[in-house]
């Protein structure tokens, strides 16, 4: 069995944002209270003390508002502390919780189904139905253990949730024929090693062409008249289309090439630092639209559950700079403007983007061969 964690960003109303506070509060009371009286009980009789949340339930009636696994979980954290300084007396009791330095989160557990995604919101304990932005899939058979809440200091919420998997694939013997280099492209999606370029079909670009004809459509509309809200609805409604048929494809296109190649190599570019940085500011429309993102993540998995790897590739790596026939790096190409050119020492004519799917591959195998 293998775990892996997911992490969503949730937008949780206001009176479910308030029960998170609360329990936050709560999971670092429990703590404290709780250690209080260990350390209290070692101090008089030398002795660890087995206490449990629901001992303070009467007391702190406000207790029983929250989720009781959350509860449980702090216990469990504060036990495994405990230990430690059982093992070790040396380093001393464990630290209290404060207020202002603790990370505001707590963990539930899955039981029977309790917590579960249905229609773009996630299930939890106590608090019911968030709204989440689940960005990326999670594929059927993986099973959910348990669930972290935790609210950043901006005051966004996110849930990490675990997951276990049975691993028991066998690693696929790599052939050296049979390795893919894929480089990101924004006016498609990518170049591949081939000589390839994956490009959104036919019927992907007819509606994106619809598209920008029902906005300008709505541009001529005066905002907040009827038509306006017809046009708006019909906008939106094309912009789900589209998005549909683009997460088609990818899933079509991932699905083709884990099947078919051994290893799939790609540079390892973030859409954060896609966003952020000068030379990929033109890409930004792109890197959004053309779901590259979403598209190394389903390659990810898809080649894991088949017993393959997808190779990353650390992004200082100068991929269209040096010419794949004969090592020759070419500065020139840092211009992005420049597609075709040819090698000045072994006079090789290159394809900016299949020159450098073709870098990335070879790069990704040595990667690979040294692991
Ligand atoms: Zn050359």
């Amino acid at each position: 069995m293998s775990n892996k964690a997911y992490k969503f960003r949730i937008y949780p109303n206001a009176e479910q944002s308030i029960l998170f506070d609360k329990t936050f509060g709560c999971v670092r009371f429990i703590y404290n209270v709780m250690l209080e009286d260990k350390i209290k009980h070692y101090k008089e009789h030398g002795k660890m003390l087995n206490n449990t949340p629901t001992q303070y339930k009467s007391t702190y009636v406000w207790l029983k508002e929250v989720d009781s696994l959350a509860l449980a979980n702090a216990q469990l954290n504060l036990q495994a502390a405990y230990r430690n300084f059982f093992g070790n007396p040396k380093c001393g009791f464990p630290k209290f919780k404060s207020k202002k330095k603790s990370r505001c989160s707590y963990t539930t557990n899955n039981q029977g189904n309790n917590i579960r995604i249905v229609d773009n919101c996630i299930k939890l304990p106590k608090v019911g139905f968030v709204k989440i932005n689940q960005h990326r899939a999670i594929p059927e058979e993986y099973k959910l253990k348990s669930v972290t809440v935790s609210k950043d200091p901006d005051g966004k919420y996110y849930v990490s949730m675990l997951f276990e998997y049975e691993n028991n694939i066998q690693p696929v013997q790599v052939s050296e024929d049979n390795i893919l280099g894929l480089d990101f492209k924004a006016s498609c999606l990518y170049a591949d090693s081939n000589g390839n370029f994956a490009d959104m079909p036919k019927y992907y670009k007819n509606s994106s062409k619809r598209l920008a004809k029902q906005q300008k459509k709505l541009s001529r509309k005066t905002i907040g008249s009827k038509n306006y809200q017809k046009e708006k609805n019909k906008v939106a409604k094309l912009h789900k289309h589209i998005s549909n048929q683009r997460k088609d494809f990818l899933h079509k296109k991932s699905t083709e090439i884990a099947n078919q190649y051994d290893l799939i190599c790609i540079e390892d570019l973030s859409i954060k630092e896609m966003l952020q940085e000068r030379t990929y500011r033109n890409y930004r429309k792109s890197v959004l639209d053309n779901g590259w993102y979403d598209f190394t993540q389903m390659l990810m998995y898809k080649l894991n559950d088949r017993g393959k790897q997808l190779i990353k590739i650390d992004k200082s790596f100068p991929s269209s700079q040096i010419c794949h026939v004969c090592g020759y790096i070419n500065p020139a190409l840092k211009d992005e403007k420049i597609h075709k050119w040819e090698c000045p020492q072994c006079g090789e004519h290159n394809d900016r983007d299949i020159n450098a799917a073709i870098n990335i591959r070879n790069e990704g195998y040595k990667i690979y061969q040294a692991a």
